[in-house]
């Protein structure tokens, strides 16, 4: 049952709540989450997802119900629009959100932590641009289109990179000319930052090391990252400049030789774009197996014996374990290695791989915890040495969380 728009509800007519809205807006995307801040729960998410396409569509779920409608326009202030007059029809939302946070995939060097959106702040998100040329400028059209909307409610930015802004410049400076890092910015960026910075110091409370840890975690989901945390400080991570770098995910590389541009382009006549677009779309997990770039099918095909994917399982764990074996050098102590997103939480074969593959650490993975993604803690080892911890990452409620502390 399509709905009909709602005009605008305007402050005026509602009160305001502890109801806190959270937005990742992509370039064919919006994801969305409704807080009730009152008791630190989600009261309902959803995906406006196709944008721009005929498929367009918008669903919702909450504990108790599921909608789904069609979108046939897909401008960011009419899905925006429509998101919240759904929320509204289906009595989720009775009184126009406290505050609105928003996920900003690059903050460059400019910002450390989450702020209030301002003006300024716009400028700044704008000007980074070039550095997240995908993902910039859905984030700014998405806050723009609800400035406009509700100019009452604030809104406040919450960056992807900030949580690496305390590498140190030899975790953070490629080898290249100097000049390019000072005129161009080319240096290690880091991504899934709100994820790391939650789920370190959730494992350091769990595991009773809150002053003085240094833990690992492994953000694995479609996109994947690994980041060393001192004492609640990122000083190390493997995405870069851009989420290109680092481990092998779903359909991006990760690390390659920088000289494969070139040899591409002189055996094949491919140019910059194209190799980018391989590198970023065809490559990863999809690109190894020739299959999907889903684990879970990924895994089931394994088991059926598809050599291929078994092929791409074995250097997706391979690569991760040494990346945290390169990350643990950033660290003075190692407490604990962290796994999260969707196959890190999910996945026993992949945890259990990636351990046997860093026997050096001294890691002793319980195979019964680890078969139920954990005990009560999400502890998966056993025995004196560096524990492994399985998190359920809460990068929306995170979000939520520095918005309502910053109003
Ligand atoms: P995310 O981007 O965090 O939603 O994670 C998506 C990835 O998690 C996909 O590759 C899924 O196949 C994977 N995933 C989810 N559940 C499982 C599972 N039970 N076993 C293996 N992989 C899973």
């Amino acid at each position: 049952m399509p709905l009909r728009m709602n005009s605008t509800p305007t402050l005026s007519g509602w009160t305001m709540s502890q109801n806190i809205l959270v937005i990742n807006s992509g370039s064919s995307s919006v994801k969305f989450s409704l807080f009730d801040m009152t008791h630190q729960t989600e009261t309902a998410s959803g995906l406006a997802e196709r944008l721009g396409s005929d498929a367009a569509a918008l669903t919702l779920r909450w504990a108790d119900g599921e909608y789904r409608q069609a979108l046939h326009d897909s401008d960011y202030a009419t899905v925006l629009t429509q998101i919240i007059a759904v929320l509204t029809e289906q009595q989720l939302l009775h009184h126009l959100p406290k505050v609105i946070g928003h996920r900003v995939v690059h903050g460059g060097e400019v910002f450390s932590d989450p702020v209030i959106v301002t003006d300024e702040v716009l400028a700044s998100i704008r000007q980074c641009i070039a550095l997240a040329p995908l993902h910039n400028p859905a984030n700014l059209a998405g806050i723009e289109a609800l400035a406009t909307l509700y100019p009452d409610i604030p809104q406040v930015a919450v960056f992807d990179t900030a949580f690496h802004q305390s590498l140190a410049p030899k975790a953070f400076l490629y080898a290249v000319p100097y000049k390019l890092y000072e005129q161009q910015g080319v240096r290690r960026y880091g991504f899934h930052g709100v994820s790391h910075q939650y789920v370190a110091a959730e494992a350091a409370t769990r595991l009773g090391i809150s002053a003085q840890h240094g833990i690992i975690s492994a953000h694995l989901g479609n996109g994947c990252s690994a980041c060393a945390v001192a004492n609640g400080q990122s000083m190390d991570t493997t995405m870069g400049m851009t989420p290109l770098e680092g481990l092998v995910m779903g359909t991006r590389s990760g690390d390659v030789d920088p000289g494969l541009h070139q040899f591409l382009y002189q055996q094949k006549g491919w140019d910059v774009e194209t190799v980018t677009n391989m590198l970023n779309k065809e490559s990863g997990m999809l690109g190894l197996s020739g299959l999907s770039n889903d684990m879970r099918t990924l895994e089931a095909a394994a088991n059926e014996g598809v050599e291929r994917a078994q092929l791409a399982l074995a250097v997706f764990c391979f690569r991760l374990a040494r990346h945290i074996g390169g990350l643990a050098t950033a660290l003075t102590r190692l407490d604990a290695l962290v796994f999260t997103g969707g196959i890190g939480e999910n996945s026993r074969f992949i945890r259990a791989t990636v351990i046997e593959n860093l026997a050096i650490f001294g890691f002793r993975l319980d195979n019964e915890l680890n078969a139920r993604n954990g005990d009560m803690l999400g502890v998966i080892s056993t025995g004196p040495g560096p524990k492994v911890v399985v998190i359920e990452t809460k990068e929306e409620l995170m979000i939520a969380r520095a918005a309502l502390a910053l109003i």
